[in-house]
């Protein structure tokens, strides 16, 4: 008797999702086949879902899941830490997954960008093995995939951002140096900032600022670590820059952080910083991010700017960690608000394109 399962299918940017069955096979040896417990919708997938980056049709969306082992290859015996995995096992994964040898990751040790790398939620739903995205019934794990067994006392809620959203700012607040002491500055408050600012705390800043244009979002952040938060749709950007330096003595901030997407803050953050000071962009993942800077500002300030895309395979590890040793500090499991079934998934896209919603999550 062969099994099928059901996926919600994006077939087309901002047509509506269309739930469709397709064929379970065996796993291969080196493959995982995953029984989908929960899934969240990324900013990402709504950039996909609303065409403004490119993204293969007929597909499944969703890359933040974790689920339960159904079907276990034979040649997978343990996960990346090194942790026997059994049938049943609660388990996240990386995002993302590689074949073959990479200059990049050979050489830079930044696997996360070799050529040809590979992410869940970008595959065609018609091609084996179809499931490949989080907003379905079952996944499979292909074969360079960085599998993490979950401790039984976290929840499904606090678990499955760990993959995208946390293990990303680990990689965005380890590339700001954040030190004990610092005065940090996190524009964008949505999830990517909540963890931003709970992780600078968690790396010994002194000072936490959020910035953000919606007004219930600066509460949230400062259950999640940020000392002040401003918000940007009540107050002139300068006004904001000069409330942040005067709270950041004696010459402002130490490191900022733009999470929020928006280029025009770039100038604004600048201006924020100290003389010496470190500049990490996460958010800006949709092309024609375009902004003029005054770049003297940059060679007169020593402004160290980075940009960070995806992690490394450590952060995801790391990504668990913090939120195992800080779940009484900060309420992550308040993150994802919401919940869904598959079949509604088009409602559930909609609130998160309109930010009624912080994480929504889909439990098929
Ligand atoms: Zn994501």
């Amino acid at each position: 008797m062969s099994r099928t399962a059901k996926a919600a299918v994006y077939d087309a940017p901002n047509t509506p999702f269309v739930l469709k069955e397709y064929p379970l096979r065996p796993v291969k040896n080196d493959e995982v086949l995953v029984k989908v417990t929960m899934s969240t919708i990324c900013r990402s997938d709504i950039h996909s879902y609303e065409g403004h980056r490119p993204n293969p049709c007929p597909g499944i969306l969703g890359h933040e899941i974790i689920g339960t082992i159904d079907q276990l290859g034979s040649d997978i015996k343990k996960d990346m830490r090194g942790d026997t995995l059994k049938v049943g096992d609660r388990i996240t994964w990386s995002e993302y997954f590689y074949h073959g040898e990479c200059y990049y990751r050979e050489v830079h040790d930044m696997p996360q960008k070799c050529h040809g790398v590979r992410k869940y939620g970008h595959d065609l739903a018609e091609e084996d093995p179809h499931f490949l995205g989080g907003f379905a019934e079952y996944c499979y794990i292909l074969p360079g995939t960085w599998i993490l067994k979950l401790p039984d006392e976290l929840s499904d809620e606090e678990a499955t951002p760990i993959n995208c959203g946390v293990a990303t700012m680990v990689s965005v607040t380890e590339a700001a140096e954040i030190q004990m002491g610092d005065a940090v500055v996190v524009q964008g408050l949505g999830l990517l900032g909540l963890y931003g600012c709970a992780m600078a705390k968690a790396r010994g800043a002194r000072l936490v600022i959020g910035v953000d244009a919606v007004e219930s979002r600066l509460d949230v952040a400062k259950k999640f670590g940020a000392d002040h938060t401003f918000n940007a749709a009540k107050m002139k950007p300068a006004e904001v820059t000069k409330a942040v330096r005067a709270l950041c003595k004696p010459d402002g901030a130490d490191a900022v952080i733009e999470v929020c997407g928006v280029p025009d803050v770039i100038p604004q953050g600048m201006e924020m910083l100290r003389t010496g000071g470190r500049y990490v962009l996460g958010g800006l993942v949709s092309p024609g991010a375009n902004v003029t800077i005054d770049a003297n500002m940059i060679v007169k300030k020593w402004i160290q700017m980075r940009g960070i895309h995806n992690y490394h395979p450590r952060h995801l590890i790391q990504a668990l960690d913090f939120v195992m040793a800080n779940r009484d500090r900060f309420p992550f499991k308040s993150i994802v608000d919401s919940k869904f079934q598959l079949k509604d998934l088009q409602e559930a896209f909609r609130k998160a394109s309109e930010r009624t919603v912080l994480r929504a999550a889909v439990i098929p």
